[in-house]
């Protein structure tokens, strides 16, 4: 069953005030007096709920995208957007300051971290950052629309009707946000306009296309065809305007050391500063190059015949790798290529007792649904913290029309090897794995304010995980694989610290990602495009990934003989997608209890789902594997 939000919110309220009644019942003499932690902890859940809403009322696109569907026909103009924004950032900050946050069990605290640090970042992106001002892709509003038409987690007729309602702030929405717009950053204008002539399509024509299919009487309909072209031409508009002010003296894309300092801070909320996280970062590359050069040298007698082995170390490398990289799927066996191995991966981690699976949750493969497509490759949609009961699905794109040649650039880059790591990335025991664990920790704001780099931690973390438990049957050809797979992460860490914090070069950068990266040139092309219009992302998977690995040492000194890799992996994954360092907090000092439903049976090997349309879809991994 598909619960909808407003049903899931009323079982919540009632949830709520059953709880309000049952811990008054106590009180008179049922069972005692609460302790003072009791009443703390309790007090602490409200604030929570009543955090929660307002939360939603101000984001509407958010909460559509986490399943929360009460405000779907609201759209806040951005300078309204901004001053609420604000006012709630301080008043909770305040609100918050009244519970006292060491007396609170692990769990609360957790949540109590993240609630003021997403707070506290809010204030800074108002009042330091200002990316309203400079960063156009802000008001691109598409997302939430198409999430609307897309996912079909209501009936057609009322997602039209949410989308119709949404529609009428448009010409406002444009207006407003030109008055907040100055001196934008020209990389960053380009994207914008890129976005919202494809995004125009959305309101006008996927729109009227999907209100033809449905049943809304034609004098409705009519209503609805003309405020939708109005909407478009408000979307038009508006680019067109960015085409007039886009000038190439505009901000500069690089975020600069202090920024990119708090932002590091306020994203990742890293136990290291953005300079230690570069730092092990380049260290992290030393290690990767020297196992990459003794594997390389081992392999090549077998792979390179009697060819003669260069004398630079990292052309050995390059030149195994390549030809390694020659080893992959026919065009139309790429689908059914990646179909096929997620029951072993499954298979491997039970077999050697990784983690439990829950096998009433399985993947459901599918081909990527067009309003997707663009981005090959492979994606997780997952149902949002309000949907439990939603599908998961892995999005395989599809090479059909590809020329030959960009799809076997590409193929080459998911040779046989890449495949597999890419699986375990995205699938299991990676983000599939994770967000499932992810939806049954106790809190919704754990996943509502879940951690990006614990997220991609985990997704890298696991890789390493099961070559290390001898997934692949520990071939060196595997190993060096993912060597290369390892140092894409960490060089878009050093790449992202070096541009934006301390003025690398676009040459410097594609020399660093072609000769020490080992990637193609298109790769390191669109890899400095990225690193031109985001800043930190590139460095969560990296970030999250060492933690992790630290994490695990310190843990396996603490419980010495009793230390067990199973019991490791799932009480990491107990604590929802929480920051690293909070996790680490309560793993290593505090014990806590057990949270609910984290035990589940063995997964059963997978059954292929029907491939039909998305249900859900909260989180969508969409920068993928890198
Ligand atoms: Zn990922």
């Amino acid at each position: 069953m598909i619960v909808t939000q407003r049903t899931l919110y009323k079982l919540l309220l009632t949830a709520i005030c059953g709880f309000t009644v049952l811990s008054a019942c106590k009180k008179d003499g049922m069972g005692g007096e609460l302790t003072q932690e009791e009443k703390n902890n309790e007090s602490f859940t409200r604030y929570e709920g009543k955090f929660l809403d307002e939360l939603w009322k101000l984001n509407p696109d958010w909460a559509t995208s986490v399943g929360y569907h009460m405000y779907d026909s609201v759209l806040v103009l951005p300078s309204e957007q901004k001053k609420k924004l604000v006012d709630f950032a301080k008043n909770n900050l305040d609100s918050l300051s009244h519970y006292p946050q060491n007396e609170l069990n692990a769990s609360n605290k957790m949540d109590y971290l993240l609630i003021q640090n997403y707070l506290r970042k809010t204030q800074w992106t108002y009042g330091s950052l200002k990316a309203y001002e400079w960063d156009p892709t802000t008001y691109n509003i598409i997302g939430g629309f198409a999430y609307i038409l897309n996912e079909k987690y209501e009936p057609l007729a009322q997602r039209l009707q949410s989308f119709y309602d949404k529609m009428e702030a448009i010409p406002a929405y444009f207006k407003d946000a030109q008055k907040l717009v100055k001196n934008p950053v020209p990389e960053l204008t380009d994207l914008a306009i890129e976005q919202m002539t494809g995004g125009a399509d959305v309101i006008e024509k996927d729109f009227i296309d999907s209100l033809t299919k449905s049943n809304v009487p034609d004098v409705k309909q009519k209503l609805m065809r003309e405020r939708a072209r109005t909407s478009a031409a408000a979307v038009r508009n508006f680019t067109a305007w960015l085409k007039t002010i886009k000038s190439d003296k505009g901000r500069s894309f690089r975020l600069g050391k202090s920024l990119y300092d708090e932002k590091f801070n306020y994203e990742i909320e890293s136990a290291l500063t953005s300079q230690q996280m570069f730092n092990a970062a380049v260290e992290r590359k030393k290690k990767l190059h020297k196992e990459m050069i003794k594997l390389s040298k081992e392999l090549w007698p077998k792979h390179m015949g009697d060819k003669k082995m260069p004398s630079d170390s990292l052309a050995i490398v390059e030149e195994v790798i390549g030809e390694l990289s020659l080893k992959y799927a026919e065009p139309s066996q790429f689908q059914s290529a990646i179909e096929k191995q997620i029951p072993k991966l499954s298979a491997f981690v039970k077999e050697k007792d990784l983690l439990t699976m829950d096998p009433s949750k399985p993947l459901v493969v599918r081909r990527e649904p067009a309003y997707m497509a663009g981005v090959a490759g492979a994606s997780i949609s997952s149902p949002g913290p309000y949907e439990k009961n939603g599908n998961t699905y892995y999005n395989v794109g599809s090479l059909e029309g590809w020329d030959k040649e960009r799809a076997e650039s590409y193929l080459r880059e998911y040779n046989n090897y890449t495949l597999q790591i890419l699986n375990i990335h995205e699938a299991i025991p990676g983000h599939y794995t994770q967000l499932i664990y992810a939806n049954k920790a106790p809190s919704l704001i754990k996943s509502v304010l879940g951690n990006g780099a614990m997220v991609e931690g985990w997704a890298v973390y696991g890789e390493e995980m099961m070559l290390d438990a001898g997934y692949g049957g520990n071939e060196p050809e595997m190993r060096l694989m993912w060597c290369k797979w390892n140092l894409r992460t960490v060089c878009n860490a050093i790449l992202d610290y070096s541009v934006h914090a301390s003025g690398m070069t676009k040459e410097q950068a594609l020399k660093l990602l072609t000769k020490e990266a080992f990637q193609q040139q298109a790769e390191a092309e669109g890899k400095w495009k990225r690193v031109s219009v985001s800043s930190v992302q590139l460095t969560s998977y990296f970030t999250g990934y060492h933690e992790i690995k630290q994490l695990r040492e310190e843990y396996k000194k603490k419980m010495a003989d009793k230390y067990r890799l199973k019991e490791f992996n799932e009480k990491f994954l107990s604590y929802g997608s929480a920051a690293v360092k909070y996790i680490k907090d309560a793993m290593l000092i505090t014990e806590v209890e057990k949270p609910e439903g984290g035990k589940a049976d063995q997964l059963e090997d997978e059954k292929e789902g029907p491939v039909d349309a998305p249900k859900g879809g909260g989180k969508k991994d969409t920068t993928s594997s890198d």
